[in-house]
């Protein structure tokens, strides 16, 4: 047999297959809908046993029938990213400057605990020519037992400080129906890490018109953080920085790790500020200089640190915060480093 003859007779075999195809599938619909009307409830009551193997069969032999690929997720560029804006963003408050070349130190208490303390700091501050205050009135305490905050007194008694000694002040907000109360006293709202993913806070300080201070999650990834800035940035306040607070790892020598590797990727991967916080991150005094020094050698805008004028009776993180005479030493380690740029 020739080969045209041989590819004729094969053509006659594949059509008539196909007609067969056609008349067996036929009745395999006919039997389907049998079940279907003998069947009482939704669910088929008879199922081949082979069904999986014909459909595979089917599907191999007529490639069209597979599902189709499905298109690839298209990236949606984030408006805090690189990509959408190349240069960085510089926060102006009041005369203080986040980002955009030079260095800030943002410092105090962990939490605003009397009028008395708050000054003291606040003074320290001002004579170390520190422009920006923290300060803790709504506290996200892991033991509801312990000290919570005094909440609006707090930030009453930051805002009466702050304009004594010409000061920025930064206070952690907790609950989206605080926000607009706080910002009549404070100038940046901070997003704790315990909050970071809280939606709905985000979404409030994104409707707000004033900087946020915005802390890694205790187990965040970047692109995470990342994420939780863009729920405020997606709601048009633009004033956001971004804090590393050190995650949770094995290690128990340190309160946290420092990912100090998060400072250049955060650097490179986003327009915002970005700052260190040794304090939550090491929760270990005597490397928190270090700690800080390799936060700006690795590109940071910023570091924070928690200072107090008695730590041992302070309400809460007593034992990571600075004696005023312990701050005044860090600063200045930190500015003869040749590392800090005023
Ligand atoms: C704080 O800054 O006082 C604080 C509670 O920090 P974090 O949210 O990083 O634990
Ligand atoms: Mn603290």
């Amino acid at each position: 047999m020739n080969t045209d003859m041989m590819l004729e007779t094969l053509q006659e075999q594949l059509n008539h297959i196909d007609l067969e195809l056609i008349h067996i599938l036929n009745r395999r619909e006919a039997t389907m809908r049998e079940i279907e009307r003998a069947q009482t409830g939704d669910e088929l009551a008879v199922r081949s046993v082979h069904e999986d193997e014909v459909a595979a069969t089917l599907r191999q032999s007529f490639p069209a029938l597979a599902p189709a690929a499905k298109p690839a997720k298209s990236k949606r560029t984030l408006l805090v990213s690189r990509e959408a804006r190349s240069v960085d963003t510089v926060l102006h408050i009041k005369d203080a400057v986040i980002g955009g070349g030079a260095n800030c130190l943002v410092a105090g208490p962990c939490s605003v605990e009397s009028y008395e303390q708050t000054r003291k700091v606040a003074a320290a501050l001002k004579e170390n020519g520190v422009r920006i205050m923290r300060g803790g009135a709504y506290k996200p305490r892991t033991s509801p037992y312990d000290f919570q905050g005094l909440g609006v007194e707090g930030l009453q008694i930051l805002r009466e400080v702050a304009n004594e000694f010409g000061l920025v002040t930064i206070s952690e907000i907790v609950h989206p129906a605080h926000i607009e109360t706080a910002a009549q006293y404070i100038d940046v709202i901070q997003i704790g890490a315990r909050n970071m993913q809280n939606f709905e806070l985000l979404k409030a300080a994104g409707d707000m018109r004033m900087p946020v201070l915005l802390k890694r999650g205790i187990a965040a990834t970047m692109e995470e953080f990342l994420l939780a800035a863009e729920y405020i940035v997606s709601r048009g306040n633009t004033q956001v920085m971004l804090i590393e607070r050190g995650i949770r790892t094995y290690e128990k020598w340190t309160r946290n790790t420092l990912d100090i590797s998060a400072v250049p990727l955060l650097k490179q991967k986003s327009h915002l500020p970005v700052l260190v916080d040794v304090s939550h991150s090491t929760g270990y005094k005597d490397i928190m200089l270090p700690c800080a020094k390799a936060a700006l050698a690795a590109g940071a805008d910023g570091v924070m640190v928690e200072t107090h004028p008695d730590p041992a009776s302070a309400l809460s993180d007593a034992e990571q915060q600075l004696t005023l005479e312990q701050f005044a030493e860090f600063f200045a380690g930190l500015k003869q480093s040749g590392l800090y740029r005023a």
